[in-house]
C-alpha cells in the first residue's frame, strides 16, 4: 500500500494533522488548526514542498477546520485516517478499527481522560463525515504501555477499586516511545536492549522499554503523575488535596486547574512554561527560572534512576521531545545526576545534536557503558504505520492452520 494515511490528532480547540506517504522520508504535509470555536481561529502548516501557509478560520469549530483541512490535501487523497486517542483503557491494546461497538468503548473511557478522550471524539465525528468511505482507525497514547506488569501499574490502593473502577497506572505518550524505542533499537547495536526514554515536550513522561515493550513509565491513571512538565505538576504529596480543601477551601476543580495548568516550568518560575523562556531568563539571573530548570532536571533524573529498576540491563538512554531534542544544557544535567550509572557524555556530540538531528551522543568508545541517544520524535509516523498495518492485516485472508 503505497498511498498517505491522513494522521489527525484532535484536541479541544485544536486540530493537528499530518498526510504521511507510505515511503519514509518522503515530504510530509502537515498543519495545525488552532483556537477552534475563537474568532483567531487559524490554520498553519507547512505544503508538501515545504512551504508554510497560514490563513484566518474566522471562528470555525471543528468540522469546518476539518473540511478546510481536506481542501488543503492538495488533490491527494488518503487511503485511511488514523486517530491519535489519548485514552484506550484497558479494552485497546492495540491499534483499533473504528467500527460503532470501538467508539461505544472510548466513550465509555471518557471519564478517565475529560480533557482529552471528547475532543477525540469530536474529531473523529468531523472527520467520519468528511470521509464516509474510509477506512478509520484509532490509535491509543496507552496502548503501548499495556504491557506493563501489575507491580508497575497497580497503586497500593484497595483492590476494589482496580477492578471495579479501573483505577491503575496506564501510561502515555505510546506512540512516542513505541517509535523512539523501536528507532533507537534499530540504530544501535545493542539490539532488543533495555532502553530509557525520556519524552520532554509540553507533556514530559519517561519509559522503560525492554525488547521492545514497556515495562513502567511515568505517567499513571492520568498524564498528570511523574516528571514536571510546562503547566502540570507532575507528582506531588497526595495529601495535597485534602489540605488544600481544608485549608483554603479550594473544590476540586480549582485544584484540578491548579495542578494542570498553574504548575510545573510555569508555575515553579512565575514566568513561563516555555524551555527556551527559561533559558534566557536564568542567563539574566532570574531565581524563578534557575528553580524551575534545577527542579525539571532532578526530577527527571530521578525518574530514569528509579525506572532502571525495571530493566534487567540498562543500554541506554534516548531523548526525544522539543526539549529532549533541543536542550543539550537540561541534557547534560541529567547525565551528570546519573553518573553514578557510568555515563559518559560527549559534551561537543550533544552541543551538535540538535534542531531534529538524530544521534549519539556519549563517549562509550569500548561500547561498554550505558549509550545515550537524542531521537527525534515521530507520533505521526508511527500512527501512520499501526493504521496501515492493521488494515494490512485485515486485508491478509486468514490462514485457519
Ligand atoms: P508538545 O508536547 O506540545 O508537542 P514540544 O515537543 O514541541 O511540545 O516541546 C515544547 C517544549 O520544547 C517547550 O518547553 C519548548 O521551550 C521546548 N523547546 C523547543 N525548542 C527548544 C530549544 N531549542 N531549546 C530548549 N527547549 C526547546
Amino acid at each position: 500500500m503505497n498511498d498517505p494515511v491522513l494522521v489527525i490528532n484532535c484536541g479541544s480547540s485544536s486540530i493537528k494533522y499530518a498526510l504521511v506517504p507510505a515511503s519514509p522520508g518522503a515530504p510530509r504535509l502537515s498543519g495545525l488548526a488552532e483556537r477552534l470555536g475563537s474568532e483567531d481561529a487559524r490554520l498553519t502548516g507547512v505544503d508538501s514542498q515545504g512551504r508554510s501557509f497560514s490563513r484566518p478560520l474566522h471562528g470555525a469549530g471543528h468540522a469546518d477546520a476539518m473540511a478546510e483541512i481536506l481542501e488543503g490535501l492538495e488533490g491527494q487523497h488518503p487511503v485511511a485516517v488514523g486517530h491519535r486517542v489519548v485514552h484506550g483503557g484497558e479494552r485497546f491494546t492495540r491499534a483499533t478499527r473504528l467500527d460503532a461497538a470501538a467508539k461505544r468503548a472510548i466513550e465509555a473511557t471518557v471519564a478517565m481522560a475529560p480533557l482529552h478522550n471528547p475532543a477525540n471524539l469530536e474529531g473523529l465525528k468531523a472527520t467520519q463525515a468528511l470521509f464516509p468511505d474510509l477506512p478509520q482507525v484509532a490509535v491509543f497514547d496507552t496502548a503501548f504501555h499495556q504491557t506493563l506488569p501489575p507491580r508497575a501499574y497497580r497503586y497500593a490502593l484497595p483492590e476494589s477499586l482496580y477492578r471495579r473502577h479501573g483505577i491503575r497506572r496506564y501510561g502515555f505518550h505510546g506512540s512516542s516511545h513505541a517509535y523512539v524505542s523501536a528507532r533507537v533499537d534499530t540504530l544501535s547495536e545493542r539490539r532488543h536492549g533495555g532502553w530509557l526514554i525520556a519524552h520532554l515536550g509540553n507533556g514530559c513522561s519517561t519509559c522503560a522499554v525492554w525488547q521492545g515493550t514497556s515495562v513502567d513509565t511515568s505517567m499513571g491513571l492520568t498524564p498528570l503523575e511523574g516528571l514536571v512538565m510546562g503547566t502540570r505538576s507532575g507528582d506531588v504529596d497526595p495529601g495535597l488535596h485534602a489540605h488544600l480543601a481544608r485549608q483554603l477551601g479550594w473544590s476540586l476543580e480549582r485544584i484540578d486547574t491548579l495542578l494542570n495548568k498553574e504548575s510545573g516550568l510555569l508555575g515553579l518560575s512565575g514566568l513561563s512554561n516555555d524551555m527556551r523562556r527559561l533559558h534566557q531568563a536564568a542567563a539574566q539571573h532570574h531565581a524563578g527560572a534557575e528553580l524551575a530548570i534545577e527542579v525539571f532536571c532532578y526530577r527527571l533524573a530521578k525518574s530514569l534512576a528509579g525506572l532502571t529498576c525495571a530493566l534487567p540491563r540498562l543500554d541506554g538512554i534516548a531523548f526525544t521531545g522539543g526539549i529532549g531534542e533541543n536542550d543539550s544544557e537540561v541534557r547534560a544535567r541529567v547525565v551528570e545526576l546519573l553518573r553514578h550509572f557510568g555515563l559518559r557524555l560527549d559534551a561537543r556530540a550533544n552541543a551538535d545534536t540538535v534542531g531534529g538531528r538524530e544521534g549519539r551522543i556519549d563517549l562509550a568508545e569500548d561500547g561498554r557503558p550505558p549509550q545515550l541517544w537524542v531521537i527525534p520524535t515521530d507520533e505521526e509516523g508511527r500512527i501512520a504505520e499501526e493504521t496501515r498495518q492493521l488494515l494490512q492485516e485485515e486485508s491478509t485472508p486468514h490462514d485457519p492452520n
